[in-house]
């Protein structure tokens, strides 16, 4: 894996004549240290992360990909590889080595006929959404829309439709890659079955995905969105959640969270700036029946803001993405959880009432329903028993707030854990190490790193949460 989260490089220069015979390969951009575009092609979505590739490919179709591929292994060079660019501790790009970024490839062909989609590796989930919508049907995917495809599907994907239809693995049909030395493949159920089922929760290592084809699920207008209440109220709200969302109805979600109401016209002016829990619900049921669903909600405590109603789900899947814009700092925490108990609920509240900064926050997924039903060696997946995952973030756009934000995430996570499954969903975690790696895949880790062994024995691809290939 790459080195500490802010890069302090030099950035490397790549001699011309090397240089010269990659852009012979490559139809994108290449681009270095010096160029105009540098600072800016080097950045990614969490402003903690200051990393200095000596080269970033742009590229355009799978041709650049291999060429990017060979290119770093035949120069014995880092390798990142960047989809959306989200990642927590910035694992799509690395310091003197070479990224392949892949947000040109951007492409998205929906088949209407046999109800699946192929998208491009370097697409976002906003970009799907925009393309299955038309159709009247979504990709399971996340809970907002600026994420890569990329990163978020290899890692799991927990969303708003993880209930009903699984996780977005769980919905993945096949993917074209390019292996570490530069043969493009596809693995499927059928076709290269060790490569399916490692991707599908391994994350990065395996190669470059150049495509993704999903299963399309029938989603189009839910019933959805934000409703509030106050912290003196959380406890009991957290409490009723945790028990009543395990029993509702897959059509169901609803993820819980700790905010800070921010300042914006659409909040009335007295919530600016107060801690509040907030439930983010989607019933992908009929929309006619969403009213009488949530009644029961609404009755367990008078909410203070209730924003849910009938909304388009490409709308209900982008409504935080102006709140987290690119360039924040940010610090991940993470861990499964079977139960939410009362000595849970304690800590919750403890720390839920110190939230650092208005954009730090605390989240509890359900991953139950059809995510249960996907067996824990059936995919590389292996919290498939867990009811929960938590994340834990301090988030801010000011560095100096860093130390304080760290510390409250930190002090947050260690009292929670006992009362944790363990492990840690991988794409809601920094850069921990291997033994955060291996507990998060658990029994499934030996036989990743079997896989890993056969498709990348060098380990070209170890900027992400690495699995180390078996010897
Ligand atoms: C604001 C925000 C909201 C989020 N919400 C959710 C959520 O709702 N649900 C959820 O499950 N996760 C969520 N995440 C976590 C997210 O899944 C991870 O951050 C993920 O790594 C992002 O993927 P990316 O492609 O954007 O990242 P990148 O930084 O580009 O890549 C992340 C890792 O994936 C690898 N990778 C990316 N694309 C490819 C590819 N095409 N082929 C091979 N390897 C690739 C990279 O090498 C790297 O190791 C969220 C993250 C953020 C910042």
């Amino acid at each position: 894996m790459s080195s500490g989260i802010a890069g302090t490089a030099t950035p490397t220069q790549i001699a011309e004549p090397i240089l010269a015979a990659l852009r012979a390969k490559i139809r994108g951009d290449l681009i270095q240290p010096g160029d105009p575009q540098y600072d800016s092609a080097r950045k990614v979505y969490n402003g903690m992360i200051d990393k200095h590739p000596a080269l970033i490919a742009r590229c355009v179709d799978v041709a650049d990909v291999i060429g990017a591929v060979n290119f770093a292994r035949e120069n014995r060079m880092t390798l990142a590889i960047r989809g959306g660019g989200h990642n927590g501790p910035g694992l799509g790009t690395c310091d003197h080595g070479v990224v392949a970024d892949l947000s040109r490839m951007r492409g998205i062909r929906v088949d209407g006929a046999s109800g699946s989609v192929r998208v491009d590796g370097g697409c976002v989930w906003g970009d799907v959404d925009h393309a299955t919508h038309p159709f009247g049907m979504a990709v399971p995917c996340g809970f907002i829309s600026t994420t890569g495809v990329g990163g978020l599907t290899l890692g799991g994907g927990i969303g708003y439709l993880t209930r009903r239809y699984g996780l977005t693995i769980d919905n993945l049909l096949g993917v074209d890659m390019v292996l570490a030395d530069g043969r493009p493949i596809t693995a499927t159920e059928k076709e290269n079955k060790d490569l399916f089922w490692a991707v599908r929760g391994g994350g990065g290592n395996f190669g470059v995905v150049t495509a993704f084809r999903f299963k399309m699920q029938p989603v189009s207008t839910v019933y959805g969105g934000p409703i509030f209440w106050p912290m003196e109220q959380a406890g009991h709200i957290l409490k009723t959640w945790s028990k009543f969302i395990l029993d509702a109805p897959e059509e169901l979600n609803g993820w819980f969270g700790f905010v800070t109401v921010p300042p914006a016209p659409h909040f009335p002016q007295q919530y600016h700036g107060q801690k509040m829990c907030v439930i983010t619900w989607c019933y992908t049921g009929d929309v006619k029946n969403g009213d009488r669903v949530l009644k029961p909600i609404r009755e367990w405590s008078k909410p203070s803001m209730d924003f849910a109603g009938a909304i388009p789900f490409p709308a209900l899947n982008s409504m935080f993405d102006a709140v987290y814009p690119p360039g924040l700092q940010w610090y991940w925490k993470a861990d499964f959880f079977d139960t939410i108990d009362d000595r849970s609920i304690d800590l919750h509240l403890n720390y839920g009432a110190q939230l650092p900064t208005p954009h730090s926050t605390m989240h509890l997924y359900p991953i139950d329903g059809a995510a249960h039903r996907v067996g824990r060696k059936d995919t590389a997946f292996n919290y498939r028993n867990a009811n929960f995952a938590g994340v834990i973030v301090g988030v801010d756009p000011e560095p100096a707030n860093n130390e304080r934000m760290i510390r409250w995430a930190k002090e947050y996570w260690t009292a929670l854990h006992p009362y944790s499954a363990g492990g840690g969903y991988i794409n809601m975690v920094m850069d921990e190490g291997e033994d955060l790696v291996k507990a998060a895949y658990g029994d499934n880790y030996t036989r990743l790193a079997k896989i890993k062994a056969k498709y990348d024995p060098e380990n070209l691809f170890c900027v992400n949460q690495n699995i180390k290939p078996a010897r």
